[in-house]
C-alpha cells in the first residue's frame, strides 16, 4: 500500500536522501532522534519484515552496514542501533518496511529498555520456544 516514503520515492515529497539504487533508498528521518538518524527503506511498497524476499533482505542489511560505517565516520557516534518495528504495537507508524539506523551519543536522550525475564523463564519455556521456531522454519 502506498504510504508517505512511497511519495519521498517518487520525489512527491521532499527528503534528505543519501543513498539510493533500484531496490533500496535511505533519507535522514524527519525526527532526528539523534543527530544523523536514517532509515533506510524498500522501495518496494513492502509492509513489513515478514514480506522481505531473501534478496531484498539481504539488499537491504548490506546497504544498511555500509551507511552504518559512514554515519560512524560522518558523526563519531559512541554506538549505534539497527531498529526495525513490525506492527503498530511493536512502535511501527510507516507500514513500508524500514530500518532505522539511529546513531548513539553519550549525552542523548534516547530510551530503548527491555526487562529481563530470565529469572521467571524456566529451563521447558526456552526448549519449548526455540523447538517452536525451528519447527516453523522447515
Ligand atoms: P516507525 O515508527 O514506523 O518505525 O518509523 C517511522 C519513521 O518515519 C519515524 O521515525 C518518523 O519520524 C519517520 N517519518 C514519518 N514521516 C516522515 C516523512 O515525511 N519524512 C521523513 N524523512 N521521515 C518520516
Amino acid at each position: 500500500m502506498p504510504s508517505v516514503f512511497t511519495k519521498i520515492i517518487a520525489r512527491e515529497i521532499p527528503a534528505h536522501v543519501v543513498y539510493e539504487d533500484d531496490l533500496v533508498i535511505a533519507f535522514l528521518d524527519i525526527s532526528q532522534a539523534t543527530k544523523g538518524h536514517t532509515l533506510v527503506v524498500s522501495k518496494s511498497e513492502v509492509e513489513n519484515v515478514y514480506g522481505l524476499s531473501d534478496e531484498l533482505a539481504g539488499h537491504l542489511f548490506r546497504v544498511a552496514a555500509r551507511l552504518a560505517r559512514a554515519i560512524q565516520k560522518a558523526f563519531s557516534p559512541a554506538g549505534l542501533n539497527v531498529l526495525n518495528n513490525n506492527g503498530a504495537v511493536a512502535g511501527q507508524t510507516v507500514f513500508h518496511f524500514h530500518l532505522h539506523l539511529l546513531p548513539r551519543y553519550e549525552d542523548d536522550d534516547v530510551t530503548l529498555a527491555f526487562v529481563n525475564h530470565m529469572d521467571d523463564t524456566g529451563q521447558e519455556d526456552y526448549k519449548e520456544r526455540a523447538n517452536l521456531i525451528k519447527a516453523a522454519l522447515s
